[in-house]
């Protein structure tokens, strides 16, 4: 079941010259209890999505609805929907228990009832133990955790949580991470998660719309979004990628036969509804990719041009004979078998489906 539809929405800011589409007809249905992850660059769209459902602002055209029922007429306050900004906007001189009741109280609840659900939420985002102190007085990851309590606590159907840990340094941010995936596990609400960070996207997601320039792009789970990118857009965006230019020689359905500067030939797949011709792109992840010590049959013959150590894996830079970069990641092992000099000539190599054809 659907608790978000999203149906031919566009917002239009600005009028003549400056109008600025900061969505551009963009339709996607956001599944019950799903953790949904809106991902893109900075401008995108992806505020302006999460104010529309929320009802601080209205579509220039199309509709939301809500669990079926379009939510045009309801005012934010009446939406079973909450948000968590980036920035808290939590009341610094009130507790933080009083933060987290804050919300129960405008909607009138009883003390008892609003006392019980604060202690719950206490619970829940484990600040128990700091619920008489000042919101001013605990940490970054602490005002965190009291924001995500105080909008889980009136119970909304659908959380929206805009760009919540990009305020964190790295280390609090993954812990934080794994703590939004358990609440959102334990309390069933659908999470709509906006992130320009690809990596935290791909780790917490039950799916991903990838969005550029108002307008989403693709809509997969994170290892379909990460193996089979519907566009170059996506496939640069997530992840690493190579990206080798070349034309079509021969197709059948599915596959795609292209030929390269240096004279290899490569048969690949490519997406739905995309008919490849002429010149294309193939895209290949690094990790996908294996290095030979010898540029034999059936691979691309290059040099290598330089090696970069990251610890847990090694970055091959391979010049190859047709002028392409192209990057190989190795896994480092306690036993690597074999060990490359900087200028060596070498052979790359990958499975047909581990290479995809693209728009070019
Ligand atoms: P994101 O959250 O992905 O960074 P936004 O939704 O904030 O992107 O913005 C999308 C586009 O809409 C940007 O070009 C931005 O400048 C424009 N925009 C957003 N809000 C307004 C506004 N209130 N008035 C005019 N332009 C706006
Ligand atoms: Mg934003």
């Amino acid at each position: 079941k659907n608790a978000i539809e999203v149906r031919g929405v566009r917002k239009v800011f600005g009028t003549g010259e400056n109008q600025v589409a900061a969505l551009d007809t963009v339709s996607v249905s956001i599944r019950e209890n799903e953790f949904f992850t809106l991902l893109g660059p900075s401008g995108c769209g992806k505020t302006t999505l999460l104010r529309l459902i929320a009802g601080f602002d209205f579509p220039t055209a199309g509709e939301i609805l809500l669990h079926g029922q379009d939510i045009a007429p309801l005012p934010p306050f009446k939406r079973p929907v909450n948000t968590v900004f980036q920035s808290y906007a939590l009341f610094p001189h009130m507790t933080v228990a009083q933060n987290i009741g804050f919300g129960l109280e405008m909607l009138g609840k009883s003390k008892g009832e609003i006392e019980a659900r604060v202690a719950q939420m206490l619970r829940l985002v484990k600040m128990e133990a700091l619920k008489a102190r000042r919101t001013s007085q605990i940490s970054g990851g602490q005002q965190q955790r009291v924001a995500l309590a105080r909008a889980l606590a009136p119970q909304p159907k659908v959380l929206l949580l805009d760009e919540p840990l990009s305020a964190l340094d790295y280390k609090l941010r993954k812990e934080m991470q794994i703590e939004l995936k358990r609440l959102q596990n334990e309390t069933g609400i659908t999470f709509i998660f906006v992130t320009h960070d690809q990596e935290e996207a791909l780790t917490m997601s039950d799916r991903i719309a990838v969005m550029s320039a108002g307008k989403i792009l693709q809509v997969g789970a994170p290892r379909d979004i990460y193996d089979r990118p519907a566009e170059r857009f996506v496939a640069d965006f997530i992840g690493e990628t190579n990206f080798l230019q070349g034309t079509v020689v021969a197709k059948k359905p599915g596959l795609a036969t292209v030929k390269f500067a240096s004279n290899a030939t490569i048969t690949a797949g490519y997406p739905e509804g995309f008919d490849p011709s002429g010149e294309v792109t193939l895209v290949v992840r690094p990790e996908h990719a294996d290095l030979v010590p010898d540029p034999a049959k059936g691979t691309i013959a290059g040099m290598l041009s330089n090696i970069v150590y990251f610890g847990t894996d090694t970055h091959y830079h391979v010049k190859l004979d047709g002028g392409e970069n192209f990057i190989v990641r190795h896994q480092n092992s306690r036993s690597s078998p074999v060990t490359y000099e900087r200028g060596a000539k070498v052979g790359i190599q990958f499975e047909e489906d581990a290479a995809r054809v693209l728009k070019d």
